[in-house]
């Protein structure tokens, strides 16, 4: 069992800020952890996450994958979080954290999306950094930054990347599926479901090959 990464740095002023993680994160860890293997076997060079909040996820997967080979790449829209996940490499041991421009290099891209419906106006708070939604205000259908990055994934990911996407149902996750093989040949996968509350997870995995 690989451990959680370790967050006691980060405070509740923090999480005023950053996204906590939460049930999303944490099927997300359970996801790249059921597909250790799959993930090991691919030798992955450069990863990028989006939208990495606290840094759990990217520092989850160096465990996963290991640190020495591999560069973790990280970006968020929210510069707290940006600061958040820069600490979070430092207290797991991760290595750097900067950008890089990554056309065609990302061996494992992941983005755990603000996914959640809402009206536009709160979705455009959110994305000018108003405040804290935007980890989570979607939009139409939930999918108005994922959009975005869905139109850039095939451009983005190396001959073996993968592509790991946090979706709720709203989001029409058998659709992206069919989109994705169907406009990029990416062959997909729903790699974990689970239902929290209100809402039901999805972690879908898209890969060249
Ligand atoms: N990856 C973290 C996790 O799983 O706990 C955070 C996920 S949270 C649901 C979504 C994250 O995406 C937030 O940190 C938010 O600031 C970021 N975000 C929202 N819009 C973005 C955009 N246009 N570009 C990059 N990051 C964005």
């Amino acid at each position: 069992m690989i451990p959680t990464p370790n967050l006691s740095h980060l405070t509740r002023k923090d999480y005023e800020h950053v996204y906590e993680p939460a049930e999303d994160t944490f099927l997300l860890l359970d996801a790249l952890e059921a597909d250790k293997d799959f993930l090991r076997r691919r030798n992955p060079r450069i990863c990028l996450e989006i939208g990495s909040g606290s840094g759990c996820v990217s520092a989850f997967l160096g465990a996963v994958v290991g640190q020495n080979n591999s560069l973790y790449c990280c970006t968020d829209i929210n510069p707290h979080a940006s600061l958040a996940t820069q600490a979070t490499g430092q207290q797991n041991n991760a290595n750097d954290h900067r950008r890089y421009r990554c056309l065609g290099l990302v061996d494992i891209l992941i983005f755990n999306p603000p996914y959640v419906p809402t009206e536009v106006e709160e979705f455009t708070l959110g994305q000018q950094q108003v405040d804290i939604s935007g980890a989570w205000a979607g939009g139409n259908d939930g999918m108005n930054v994922t959009e975005h990055l869905l139109r850039q994934v095939k451009a983005l990911l190396s001959p073996s990347g993968c592509f790991y996407l946090v979706a709720v149902s709203q989001n029409k996750p058998v659709e992206i599926m069919q989109r994705m093989e169907q406009e990029y040949g990416l062959l997909s996968k729903t790699v974990l479901s689970r239902r929290a509350g209100r809402e039901h997870l999805h972690v879908l995995r898209f890969q060249v090959q």
